[in-house]
């Protein structure tokens, strides 16, 4: 077997029982990006020669000692709205174009500390306001499965690269569904954590009431491990939280036959694939016989999530962006000494592309005097309703099964044209960042055409170890984490 195709904990054990060198581990997903990389376009920069370097300097310390962090020498991929220090860091757009943060996010200072290397940073939709990753002004992504369709968005590079063996596990951020999206059409683990669980300090924001930092990788448990490292309180983000971190990885492995699980009735309804449902009922029935019990449950304000978190998102990201003028944020491509505000606004018009530029709109006008109860007031009364939805589900439940995605992925250029109907694709994902709850997505089976499927398990608040527990016994029951995509282009 290639090094890239181990899981993220077995090459931790094959570096501490020096079975093999960090350097080689490093280098192997180097050989492995430049081999598919022309296909796949998963990255938008690397970091070859500094990360090299790291390497050997870290197998030289494993020589004299045996103290190393809890991911040291296991490389990753950083999705491009991640501050790196020094790191070139584009968001996926042209108008950051050059753009080095002067300082680490917190979940890469954690990363860091405990050992990892980072490898480079991965290709998105343009400030993560997409679900197919064609939205970068970089060019889109292949899914590795089928290189004619796309890996899903806005993480699309991250979980390409994960899929591919072009990295060991990666990091997404998810305000509607932009992990768990590309996990299930890349055939890999995404979680979205509890909002408040993971800092959200030197992340890009896009829509700040609903932006999750979460672990993209291969198998449960390297999910369970990075989402360990890189949880937990920061004074630098006032929305995360001040609660004991869980040991998510301890807990994996105890019987789940006491779990009630919720089927949420209006996430099976008309617009979903039937080969998505099929084999998400099979992914029940052998929940079931590992003992859980399933019971029907509802959220019946499901069908205003689409409306609801389009409107917050919008109305957040106009105002989130509006720092990328050319002056404070972003590259100056016109003349600010002039009249300055034709200046931003041929700034912003020249270097952000169609899909930012609709949500900006959208979002200010919705925002403004007059239409402000209308649409944001109403909305944020909407997504009070759908929350409680929830809570009132978990009160007859532990977590909820149902399908990530309404379909496989989709060919490349089939939905750009028409952004009504990509958004309804965040039917089954959105809601759960209107709640603020955690979920994630594991692949539990292939459509006709050799397309991955991902099971979404949904949990109640800051009950990440119960959906990675649930998880991880279906991950083992199904056996199918292993396999590996062709790189190839499909039929249909
Ligand atoms: N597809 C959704 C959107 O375009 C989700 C994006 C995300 O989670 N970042 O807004």
């Amino acid at each position: 077997m290639e090094i890239y195709n181990y899981m993220g904990y077995e090459l931790l054990e094959k570096i501490k029982k020096k079975e093999i060198t960090i350097q080689e581990v490093v280098q192997s997903t180097y050989d492995r990006i430049e081999s598919t990389e022309q296909l796949l376009h998963s990255f938008v920069n690397l970091s070859k020669n500094k990360t090299l370097e790291k390497a050997k300097e870290y197998d030289l310390h494993l020589k004299k000692s045996n103290l190393a962090g809890r991911l040291f020498g296991l490389p990753f991929a950083n999705k491009d709205l991640i501050c790196i220090g020094g790191f070139p860091t584009t968001c996926g757009s042209k108008i950051l174009e050059g753009f080095r943060p002067p300082y680490n996010a917190f979940v890469i200072e954690h990363l860091l500390k405990e050992g990892a290397i980072h490898i480079g940073n991965t290709n998105m939709d343009e400030f993560a306001m997409g679900g197919s990753t064609e939205n970068s002004s970089y060019g889109p992504t292949y899914n590795p499965w089928d290189l004619s369709k796309v890996p899903g968005g806005s993480s699309g590079g991250s979980a390409a690269a994960v899929a591919s063996g072009q990295s060991i596990f990666a990091l997404g951020s998810d305000t509607g569904g932009s992990i768990r999206c590309p996990a299930a059409f890349c055939g890999v683990v995404g979680l979205k954590p509890t909002y408040g669980r993971v800092s959200r300090y030197g992340l890009v924001a896009f829509a700040n009431s609903l932006d999750q930092i979460g672990p993209i990788t291969k198998c449960v448990y390297d999910s369970a491990l990075i989402l360990e490292i890189i949880s937990g309180k920061d004074p630098l983000d006032s929305t995360s939280v001040d609660k004991k971190v869980d040991k998510y990885t301890s807990e994996l492995k105890e019987p789940i036959n006491k779990k009630v699980l919720g089927i949420p009735k209006e996430f099976f309804g008309e617009g979903i694939e039937k080969e998505v449902k099929k084999s998400v009922y099979k992914s029940i029935e052998k929940l079931e016989s590992l003992g859980t019990t399933t019971v029907e449950v509802s959220i019946p304000h499901l069908e205003y999530t689409i409306a609801t978190y389009y409107l917050l998102c919008m109305c957040e990201a106009s105002s989130n962006l509006a720092r990328y003028d050319g002056l404070r944020y972003g590259k100056v491509s016109d003349d600010l000494s002039s009249d300055v505000y034709s200046a931003f606004s041929r700034t912003r018009g020249a270097n952000f592309g169609p899909e930012v530029r609709r949500r900006i709109y959208l979002g200010t006008y919705a925002l403004s005097a007059g239409y402000y109860d209308m649409f944001y007031i109403k909305a944020l009364k909407v997504r009070s309703l759908i929350r409680n939805d929830f809570v009132e589900a978990f009160k007859k439940c532990d977590s909820l099964v149902c399908p990530t995605m309404p379909s496989t992925a989709f060919k490349v250029g089939s939905l750009i044209e028409d952004p009504l109907e990509m958004y309804t694709q965040d039917i089954l994902t959105c809601s759960i960042n209107l709640a603020g709850i955690p979920a994630l997505s594991i692949p539990c089976g292939f459509d006709s055409n050799n397309l991955p499927i991902g099971i979404q398990i949904i949990g109640d608040y800051f009950d990440e170890n119960g959906i990675l527990n649930i998880a991880y016994q279906l991950e083992q029951e199904l056996g199918i984490y292993r396999k590996t995509p062709p790189l190839k282009a499909g039929g249909s």
